[in-house]
């Protein structure tokens, strides 16, 4: 039985006042669900606030992106050892918002995982096909791409330490999520494309989905069977909503 994790990104939002309250009621409330997992992935200046406030609670913390270089003249970059010093237990990587305005290559998000990996971070890898990708029928070719070049740069014996995350470009933020059955076939197949190399890790690495989970959908798509949790921008940012979310996967 795969624990569901419930990550909240919350991108480029927060401020010290106004992450107070949202910090303190989420982790008030993943007390209440101890059957699941809960993080934050917060922008680099909140870690220390969520350091202090999180620290012991049902909720880690994390970041949204890591180098994959260890250290020296990479300005603007932040390395897995930094992250670690301010408690982070997740980052992720390869999102569609990187990928896309920052031009990271599959290989360069396989190279971040691994050196998450490598620091003591798990990992949380996004893939996800456009819109376009969808319609010509590229959407099992695109995330199988994307999740080979993982594979091969982790290996599958570290892909354990690592959790994926299935997060369709045409439904982040859009308010339009991906129906049931689109959503589980694609992490079905991603699982399937796991299990080529490995039938243990196949079984065993969580799979998130993400794009459009609030409330009113979280109870049918965590519910389907490759589901394992969700991977969620707008909705985080509102701690009833959030834990409304780990509600429905708790009931799921
Ligand atoms: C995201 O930012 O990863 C995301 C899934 O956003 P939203 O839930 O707002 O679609």
């Amino acid at each position: 039985m795969r624990t569901k994790l419930i990550a909240g990104n919350w991108k480029m939002h927060g401020s010290l006042a106004g992450n107070l309250a949202l910090l303190q009621s989420v982790a008030a409330g993943a007390a209440t669900l101890p059957t699941l997992s809960f993080t934050v992935l917060i922008p680099f200046p909140y870690l220390p606030q969520a350091q202090a406030l999180l620290a012991n609670s049902a909720c880690s913390w994390g970041a949204q992106d890591v180098s994959e270089a260890a250290s020296g003249a990479y300005t603007g970059e932040v390395s897995a050892a930094m992250l670690r010093e301010f408690g982070c237990q997740y980052v992720i990587v390869g999102h569609s918002e990187r990928r896309q305005r920052h031009g990271e290559s599959d290989a360069r998000v396989a190279a971040k995982a691994l050196a998450a990996i490598e620091g003591g971070l798990t990992p949380i890898v996004c893939v996800g096909e456009t819109l376009a990708e969808r319609e010509a029928g590229q959407t099992l070719a695109v995330v199988g791409r994307q999740l080979d070049a993982v594979i091969q740069g982790l290996g599958v014996q570290r892909l354990p330490h690592a959790v994926l995350a299935y997060e369709p470009i045409w439904a982040i933020g859009t308010g339009r999520s991906a129906s049931a059955q689109q959503a589980q076939e694609v992490h079905a197949a991603l699982r399937q494309r796991v299990s080529q190399s490995d039938l243990v890790v196949a079984a065993g690495i969580q799979i998130l989905y993400g794009g459009s989970v609030k409330p009113s959908n979280a109870l049918e798509l965590m519910g389907l069977p490759d589901i394992d949790g969700a991977l969620v921008g707008g909705a985080s940012l509102n701690a009833d909503d959030f834990l409304d979310i780990g509600r429905a996967a708790a009931r799921a």
